[in-house]
C-alpha cells in the first residue's frame, strides 16, 4: 500500500491543472449521458454539453476548467446554506422540526411525513428545506435579500442574483412541493403561510451562480466554519461538522450511500445538475453537468469527483 504523505493537506504534490484537464476530456468523452431535469419548466432547454469544474482552495487559490463560469441555478444546493442560516437562528431548536437520518427516499418525497408526523427526515429533502425556509422567514427580516447577501460574501461575488422567471415557474409547476408545505402544515409544523414558504423556497433555487461561486461558497465548511473570503466565523467549528455530516449522509438523497462509497466527501446536489462538495480543511468545490440520474444527481458530475477521488485521494476515508 503507497504510504500516506506527512502533510496530507498539502497539495503541492498534485498538478491540479493536470488533473482538472484529465478530467475534464474523460467527461467530454462521455457527453449526453442522463436526462435534463423537466419536472420544473425553465430547466428542461439546458444541453447535455456542457461541464464545469472549480476548486476553491483555502489559501484562495482557484483552479477551473470548462464551462465553470457559467451560471446556472444552484436549487438544492442552496440547502446547505439556508441550512447554515436556520441553525445560526435557532441553534438546536432546530432539530425539534426536521430529523436528521437518510431517508432512502427521492428528494420530493412525501411517505415518511405521515408516519411520522410532519417531521421531515433530514433538511436536505425538499420536505426539510421547506422547514429551514419558514424558520428562516420566521427569525430574518427581509430574507430574500438576507439570503443573497449571505451568498455574495461567501463567493465574493456581487452579481449573485435570483432568476425571476425560473422562480415562477417552479412556483407554478411545483405541484408537490405545494402538496408537502400544506402537508406539513397540517402537522403545525409551518409556521408561515404555506404559498410564504414556497415562494422563498422557490426564489432560493432559482439563484444563479457558476462552479466557482459555489465552490467558494462552501469553503467555511471546509475551514471549521470560517469564510476565507470575507474572514467571517459563518457558523461554528462543531456546526460546520454536522453540516458536512448531513451532507454525506444526505446530501444526494437516496444515492448517498454510493455517493459515500464512489466520492467518499460531503456532497450536495442540485436538479440543474450541480454538486458542491468539501475536502475538509483543504478546498470547497463544484461540478457541473446538466444530464441526471434516475435519483436527481448529475450523472458526469458524480463521474467528475469519483475521479477526483480517485486520482488524489483526497477523501474523508
Ligand atoms: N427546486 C427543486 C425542486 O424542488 C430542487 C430539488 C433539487 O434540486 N433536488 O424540485
Amino acid at each position: 500500500m503507497p504510504k500516506p504523505p506527512d502533510n496530507p493537506y498539502d497539495l503541492s504534490r498534485f498538478d491540479l491543472d493536470d488533473i482538472l484537464g484529465t478530467i475534464n476530456e474523460e467527461v467530454r468523452e462521455r457527453f449526453g449521458q442522463g436526462e435534463v431535469a423537466d419536472h420544473i419548466p425553465d430547466l428542461a432547454g439546458v444541453g447535455k454539453d456542457r461541464f464545469g469544474m472549480a476548486l476553491a482552495l483555502l489559501d484562495g487559490q482557484v483552479h477551473e476548467v470548462g464551462d465553470s463560469r457559467h451560471r446556472f441555478s444552484i436549487q438544492s444546493m442552496s440547502k446547505v446554506h439556508t441550512l447554515t442560516l436556520a441553525l445560526k437562528a435557532v441553534g438546536d431548536e432546530l432539530w425539534q422540526r426536521v430529523d436528521r437520518e437518510p431517508s432512502g427516499d427521492p428528494f420530493n418525497s412525501l411517505i415518511q411525513l405521515e408516519h411520522e408526523n410532519g417531521i421531515p427526515r433530514n433538511p436536505f429533502m425538499n420536505a426539510g428545506a421547506l422547514v429551514t425556509a419558514d424558520v428562516i422567514l420566521s427569525n430574518y427580516d427581509n430574507p430574500e435579500a438576507m439570503l443573497l447577501k449571505f451568498l455574495q460574501e461567501r463567493a465574493g461575488d456581487p452579481d449573485i442574483g435570483e432568476d425571476e422567471k425560473l422562480a415562477s415557474s417552479e412556483r407554478e409547476s411545483g405541484y408537490r412541493n405545494i402538496a408537502l408545505a400544506n402537508f406539513i402544515r397540517s402537522f403545525k409544523n409551518l409556521h408561515n403561510d404555506p404559498d410564504a414558504v414556497l415562494d422563498f423556497y422557490a426564489r432560493q433555487c432559482s439563484i444563479g451562480m457558476h462552479c466557482v461561486d459555489l465552490a467558494r461558497s462552501v469553503q467555511y465548511l471546509a475551514d471549521s466554519g470560517c469564510c476565507p473570503n470575507s474572514g467571517e466565523q459563518v457558523t461554528s467549528a462543531g456546526g460546520a461538522k454536522r453540516i458536512n455530516a448531513m451532507m454525506m449522509t444526505a446530501g444526494t438523497y437516496d444515492a448517498a450511500g454510493d455517493f459515500a462509497f464512489y466520492v467518499g466527501l460531503p456532497a450536495k446536489s442540485g436538479v440543474s445538475g450541480g454538486i458542491v462538495a468539501v475536502v475538509p480543511h483543504v478546498m470547497g468545490l463544484c461540478v457541473w453537468y446538466p444530464g441526471l440520474d434516475e435519483k436527481g444527481n448529475s450523472k458526469l458530475g458524480r463521474y467528475a469527483l469519483h475521479r477526483f477521488t480517485e486520482i488524489t485521494d483526497l477523501s474523508v476515508f
